[in-house]
């Protein structure tokens, strides 16, 4: 589905398409709302990544997928080998296998797409070691995102510790301005700080 047809949400979807545009789209995006709204706009940003007709418009949505070329149509479908959707089995939960699949395909370039997406569908149903087990592959995902190591670079988890792990593996690889964002997401969320939420 393209930003165009999501329903509401007017201004973080400009957002979204506006950061797809000039190509500072976030490695990691968090949508936090009623489920098929963050799902269809999770989809959106996956197609407006790699359509191969994208509509770039001044005077609307910045970048807007076409809706209709095979790849489109392939993510809509979850049929396409470069969008990769993570969600919970019969069990309700996210096992950790599922996550450590997904993190081993997603450190490959992409297979014929721009860019690879990785869409964890009711993020809350990942079992703990699920939630931990993308920081292993922190190293091999920092080469694409082509950060500046003497940049401020801020490390947020929702209680702190996977971003003081985060925080001293980003330290070995040479980032040399770190802030870990101290009590998490619910800290930063407290303190009245900005978050766009859908
Ligand atoms: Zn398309």
């Amino acid at each position: 589905m393209p930003f165009r047809d999501v329903v509401g949400h007017r201004r973080a979807i400009e957002l979204l398409a506006r950061s797809i545009h000039r190509d500072v789209l976030p490695p990691s995006l968090l949508f936090a709302g009623p489920g098929a709204s963050t799902r269809d706009t999770a989809i959106a940003v996956a197609q407006a990544l790699n359509c191969t007709q994208l509509i770039v418009d001044d005077s609307g949505l910045a970048a807007d997928s076409c809706g209709r070329c095979s790849t489109c149509t392939r993510i809509a479908r979850s049929m396409h080998p470069d969008v990769l959707v993570v969600a919970p089995g019969d069990s309700g939960a996210i096992k950790i296998e599922q996550v450590r699949e997904v993190v081993d395909r997603s450190s490959y370039r992409p297979f014929e797409g721009r860019r690879r997406v990785v869409i964890v569908s009711s993020a809350d149903a990942l079992v703990p070691h699920a939630q931990n087990a993308p920081l292993a592959s922190l190293d091999k995902s920092l080469g694409p995102l082509n950060l500046e190591k003497d940049k401020l670079t801020a490390v947020i988890c929702a209680g702190g510790y996977r971003s003081s792990a985060a925080a001293s593996m980003l330290q070995k690889q040479g980032f040399s301005n770190l802030l870990n964002v101290a009590g998490g997401t619910g800290a930063w969320v407290n303190a009245g700080y900005p978050v766009d939420k859908l």
